[in-house]
């Protein structure tokens, strides 16, 4: 059988740069290597599919761009230290550090469900307070921070006349020497923001020791420290959310621009909201799902994932759960082509399908600000093709072998084609998993309450658990 080569030359990767508003050519600093920063997710709760939206968008950054052939560095922080988990580890009575853990490895647990590849680091900013510290440090030597009446130290935006260049904000509307010491703010509110947060009660004992008294950083700060020590000075693309820009982003470049004295980052890309009912999906508007959510009620991860992906990641996506179905039902049909594609008959005699253009027009939908639409419009017309091809007898095993191969590729950007799953077993949540083995447990223990117990949580869950021979168990969805 003929192996499928395809060679690809002079294909370009562009993007669209928040800071310039253009669509560029992507050049990085060293030539074939990409070094990106994703802000990852404050760990005080369950990661809502909003927040998934985003590090969706950023798996098919760092998709696309080992597709175009770079090596690629992801840095993704853990922000476990600031207003949200100080406030809500208090209200569990719980340290931070165990607070935190376990939506830490929740997160991980859902970044494993949709299939999301894993980032070189993860730093949590708890481990990385000396650096901020070190930069503070640097900040307040150069003239660029200050000490105010609270002890804490705050960003001075008026030493910084670049300050807005990302959010497009005028000097006018900037008010230096108003200071505020909230993470969060609106652009209206722009003002000297807190670095380092000297301790006060609503803290507790979440404190360090620094050259200013004991404290904690601010949010901005963790970022353009971590960045800093993963990824050098100067590095090539920055992501986030689009509710990311301002403060944050724009508190990162001052503060990392004002202390290295050259350009924090090259590129700068941010993805539109997830709504719902033409509302942001998040947690302070009670409009939210988590992931396990969804799965309870029988949704895949591979269909989320199809869901966040299928629209273009600078345009709001609503979500519904017609489209969660809608999702099932395409990954359905990929499913039975490629059986159809294994199952043609070894006849030499037919000519192998032209890929090409397919494969070419594939890159440059790709390549072109990373269009989903323009690469699923060609991936729809093969599937629609291969079916075609099939119906009027003229492909053989090899030529399905070719058009595997290239669904292959294609689904080293999309990740859930699944080319070589062969059934469609349904995903069992870990949660339900564990829920399970809990109950065999409590079975092998004699204890009927409890075993009763976890098959009515299991159920609630949406699953039902069978007793098969062996002291085994499986689940299945109601
Ligand atoms: P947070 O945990 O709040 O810091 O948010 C983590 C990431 O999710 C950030 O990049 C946010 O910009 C992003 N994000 C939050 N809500 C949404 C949403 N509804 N749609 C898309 N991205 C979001
Ligand atoms: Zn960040």
């Amino acid at each position: 059988m003929r192996s499928y080569i395809i060679i690809i030359m002079n294909k370009q990767l562009k993007f669209f740069n928040t800071m310039s508003r253009r669509i560029e050519v992507f050049t990085p600093v060293s030539p074939g290597i990409a070094k990106m920063y994703t802000c990852g997710p404050t760990v005080y709760n369950f990661a809502h599919i909003g927040n998934f939206r985003a590090y969706v968008f950023e798996d098919l950054l760092n998709r696309t761009l080992a597709y175009f052939g770079f090596n690629v560095t992801q840095v993704m922080n853990l922000t476990d230290v600031d207003d949200k988990t100080i406030r809500d580890s208090r209200a569990a009575k719980l340290p931070l550090k165990v607070f935190t853990a376990k939506y830490i490895q929740a997160f991980f647990d859902d970044l494993k469900t949709l299939n999301i590849t894993p980032a070189a680091v993860y730093p949590p900013a708890t481990e990385h307070i000396n650096e901020m510290i070190a930069l503070i440090q640097t900040l307040m030597d150069k003239g660029f921070a200050y000490q105010a009446e609270d002890s804490s130290i705050y960003f001075s935006i008026d030493k910084f006349p670049e300050y807005g260049k990302l959010a497009h904000i005028d000097r006018e509307n900037q008010r230096s020497g108003v200071r505020i010491k909230n993470d969060e703010y609106a652009k209206d509110s722009v003002a000297d923001f807190a670095l380092w947060k000297a301790w006060d009660e609503a803290d507790g004992d979440v404190f360090w020791g620094s050259p200013w008294g004991k404290g904690r950083p601010g949010w901005h700060i963790e970022c353009s420290a971590m960045s800093m020590k993963y990824l050098g000075r100067t590095f090539d693309i920055h992501t986030g959310g689009i509710d990311n820009m301002f403060p944050h982003h724009e508190d990162e470049i001052a503060q990392s621009e004002s202390a290295n004295g050259c350009t924090y980052v090259n590129y700068w890309l941010h993805c539109a909201h997830l709504m719902v009912n033409g509302e942001k999906m998040s947690k302070s508007a009670g409009n939210f799902f988590t992931l396990r959510n969804l799965l309870q009620k029988g949704y895949s991860g591979r269909a989320i994932r199809w869901v966040l992906l299928s629209c273009h990641y600078r345009k709001k996506l609503n979500f519904t759960f017609d489209a969660l179905s809608l999702a099932e039902e395409s990954l359905k049909k990929f499913t039975e082509l490629f059986a159809r594609m294994r199952e043609l008959p070894d006849d030499r005699e037919r000519p192998l399908p032209v890929l090409e253009k397919y494969d070419s027009d594939f890159y440059d939908a790709i390549g072109d600000d990373l269009n989903i639409s323009a690469a699923l419009a060609v991936t729809f017309n093969l599937q629609r093709e291969a079916n075609r091809w099939a119906d009027g007898g003229e492909l053989n095993r090899a030529g399905g072998e070719n058009i595997l191969a290239l669904f292959r590729k294609f689904d080293r950007i999309f990740g859930c084609l699944d080319v070589d799953k062969t059934t469609d077993e349904p995903t069992i949540p870990e949660e339900v998993t564990h829920l399970a083995e809990l109950r065999l447990t409590a079975r092998k223990n004699k204890d009927w309450a409890e075993s009763d117990r976890l098959r009515d949580a299991i159920k609630t869950a949406g699953f039902a658990v069978e007793d098969i021979p062996g002291g085994k168990y499986r689940v299945k969805p109601l």
